[in-house]
């Protein structure tokens, strides 16, 4: 099997009647492109940007964020980049920023509401971003936690001021989904986007109200649970009927079983650690896009994430 992976891993991920998944990795430095690359990766489809802030003692300056992502950009030739805005809060705690302390910060200023209350870490990054964009790389710009409309309104209006302020090319703007709001309001938040990545290690946090970093809970924090599965797919569907993509990338993506039940669902687009993507692609060059509906069809009718595990063994 191994060695079957190691063939397949630069074949796109074809099912068996010809649909195409875009396979793309989760990395945050420019020097993991390489090896993510060997691996399989079609592009990059989550850049956190929060390892810019984290492991030092000061912020990075505007230029400092441009190469970074002119740096990414370029050690992907022309491959598709999401870079994610930055995403501090919850379990991603940067002390230099000196941020109040909060009783519960997962529900707390995290993500794009951290952003849109700070106009000094939004604006040297959505600057930094279109200059990285003007210098050619081929990057979409992805924002984290929003959960409502005039959130996504107030972003796209600093991204295109900016935008226009340096006469950098028009890039894709999208959202994560990781909030149910998000899930459920999916097909009115899809007229104001580009496109949609479901981040399911937070979505199944805030659907299970489980501590994503729980230690006792860590078993029932399952991403295939049925009521996440359900949110996952009234995300396709509102996109969809807007004509907008959807990946996911939280750790679920990177799981063989559960990159099939998302390619039932509809998602065009997984991204993954980067030492997931061959066992994920070998797993999707066995399947056809019929199966793999059929599998999330079941999954959703499913009462317990146990028995959606278990369809794993008739699939
Ligand atoms: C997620 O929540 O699934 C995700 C990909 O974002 P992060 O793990 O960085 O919160
Ligand atoms: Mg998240």
């Amino acid at each position: 099997q191994r060695a079957a992976e190691e063939q397949q891993r630069s074949l796109p991920a074809t099912t068996t009647d010809g649909h195409r998944i875009e396979i793309a990795a989760n990395i945050n430095r420019a020097d993991q492109a390489a090896m993510a690359l060997s691996q399989g990766a079609d592009g990059v489809g989550l850049m956190r940007t929060e390892f810019l802030f984290l492991e030092r003692d000061h912020a990075p300056d505007e230029d400092e964020q441009a190469a970074a992502y002119l740096a990414m950009g370029q050690a992907l030739d022309g491959r598709p980049l999401i870079v994610r805005a930055l995403d501090i809060g919850g379990d991603k705690q940067v002390a230099h920023l000196k941020l109040p302390r909060e009783e519960n910060p997962f529900l707390g200023v995290r993500g794009s509401r951290l952003l849109l209350r700070s106009p000094d870490l939004l604006e040297p990054q959505v600057r930094a971003l279109y200059r990285a964009a003007r210098d050619g790389a081929a990057l979409s710009i992805m924002f984290p936690m929003i959960t409502s409309v005039s959130e996504i309104l107030t972003l796209r209006e600093t991204c295109e001021q900016i935008r226009q302020e340096l006469q950098a090319p028009v890039v894709p703007v999208g959202i994560m989904v990781e909030v149910p709001a998000a899930a459920m309001m999916a097909d009115v938040l899809a007229r104001h986007v580009d496109f949609f990545s479901i981040g399911t290690n937070d979505l199944t946090q805030y659907t299970l109200a489980i501590d994503r970093q729980h230690p006792d809970l860590a078993a029932e924090a399952d991403s295939l649970h049925p009521a996440v599965l359900r949110l996952i797919r009234a995300t396709v569907d509102g996109a969809k009927a807007q004509g907008r993509w959807v990946g996911v990338c939280g750790g679920i993506a990177g799981d063989p079983f559960g990159a099939t039940v998302l390619l039932g669902l509809g998602v065009d687009e997984l991204s993954m650690t980067p030492r997931d993507i061959p066992a994920v692609k070998a797993r999707l060059r066995t399947v056809s896009l019929a199966q793999a509906q059929q599998v999330a069809a079941q999954a959703l009718a499913c009462e317990t994430a146990d028995a959606v595990r278990t369809l794993e063994g008739v699939a």
